[in-house]
C-alpha cells in the first residue's frame, strides 16, 4: 500500500476489487490525492457510492463515514444527508455512468437544480461492465458490445451534438469537468477545484475496462491497447481533433457563485423562526 492508501483507505479493501488492469483505480487514487492536497482529513469527508464496478470498489473503502444507495438513488440520499450534516462536513460521491447518466439522472438533476453541496466523480467505463458488458448511455457510436453485436446504434450522451454536461450546466451545476483516467496531475487539479466548490460539482472521468469493453470492442483484454484507445480519443479543450471523443478539462466553473441548498434552507428556517418570535406566533 502506498502512503495515501494507508492514510485514507481501509486495509481490507486493498488491493481493490477491480479486475487486473482496470483503470478504475486511477480515478479513485486521483480523488484521494485531491482530498489530501486540499487538506481535508478523514473526518471531514462523508463518502457515498452506488452500484456497479465503481460502487463495488469504493463501498466502505474510505476510512471515515461512508454510505451507499441503490442504483441511481444515492443523490437523493446525499441531499437528505446534506441537510442533516453540519456544513463543514463535505459529501463526496464516486458513481458509475449508468448510475449518474441513466437510472439516477432524474435524482442527479434535482441535486444540480438545488446546488446541493456534493462532489460527484462519475467513473465512466462506457457501459454496463459489472453485468457483463452491455452498452449504456456513454458507449461510443458503432462500438461492439455484448448487447450491440452489430455496433452501438443508439444515440448516446456524448456524441452527435449532445453533451450531458451541457444539460447539467443548463440545470444549474456550478462546477463541471471531463477527463480520462490517465490525465494524472491534471485530473487531480480539476478534482481539487471541484472539492472547493460549496455547491454541486461533477467530474466525468472515462476509464478503461479491460475485462468486458476492451474484449468486445477491441478484441483484446490487453490493458495497453484499451488505455491507448481511450487516450488517443481524448484531447484538452481547444486542442481537439476531428476524431476526438472526449474533450478534457473544466467545462464550467461558477464555484461559490450561488447559495448552497442546505445553507439556503438554514437561513430560511432561521428567518421564519425570527418572524414568529417577533410576532409572538408559533
Ligand atoms: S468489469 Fe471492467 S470496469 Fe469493471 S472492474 Fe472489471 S475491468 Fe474494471
Amino acid at each position: 500500500m502506498d502512503y495515501l492508501s494507508t492514510k485514507y483507505l481501509r486495509s481490507r479493501k486493498i488491493p481493490s476489487t477491480a479486475c487486473s488492469g482496470c483503470g478504475l483505480g486511477q480515478c479513485h487514487k486521483a480523488l484521494v490525492k485531491a482530498i489530501d492536497e486540499v487538506g481535508f482529513g478523514i473526518n471531514d469527508i462523508i463518502w457515498g457510492t452506488s452500484i456497479g464496478c465503481a460502487g463495488r470498489q469504493t463501498y466502505a473503502t474510505w476510512k471515515g463515514d461512508s454510505f451507499a444507495g441503490t442504483h441511481g438513488r444515492v443523490y437523493a440520499i446525499a441531499r437528505g444527508l446534506r441537510l442533516a450534516l453540519p456544513p463543514e462536513k463535505k459529501l463526496v460521491l464516486s458513481v458509475g455512468d449508468g448510475d449518474a447518466f441513466g437510472i439516477g439522472f432524474n435524482h442527479l438533476l434535482h441535486a444540480v437544480r438545488t446546488n446541493t453541496q456534493m462532489t460527484v466523480m462519475v467513473c465512466d467505463n462506457l457501459g454496463y461492465q459489472s453485468t457483463g458488458g452491455q452498452y449504456g448511455w456513454t458507449t461510443p457510436e458503432g462500438v461492439v458490445t455484448d448487447s450491440s453485436p452489430y455496433g452501438m446504434f443508439e444515440p448516446n450522451w456524448v456524441q452527435s451534438g449532445r453533451d450531458v454536461l451541457a444539460i447539467l450546466r443548463e440545470a444549474g451545476a456550478t462546477f463541471l469537468a471531463r477527463h480520462v483516467s490517465m490525465d494524472g496531475a491534471v485530473l487531480v487539479g480539476t478534482l481539487k477545484k471541484a472539492l472547493q466548490n460549496n455547491g454541486f460539482s461533477l467530474v466525468h472521468v472515462v476509464y478503461p475496462c479491460t475485462t468486458n469493453f476492451a474484449n468486445t470492442a477491441l478484441g483484446t483484454r490487453k490493458p495497453v491497447t484499451i488505455f491507448k484507445w481511450i487516450k488517443d480519443r481524448s484531447a484538452p479543450l481547444g486542442k481537439e481533433k476531428e476524431d476526438t471523443l472526449w474533450r478534457t478539462g473544466v467545462y464550467h466553473d461558477a464555484s461559490n457563485s450561488r447559495p448552497e441548498f442546505s445553507q439556503l434552507m438554514r437561513e430560511k428556517v432561521a428567518e421564519i423562526h425570527g418572524r414568529h418570535e417577533r410576532e409572538g406566533t408559533d
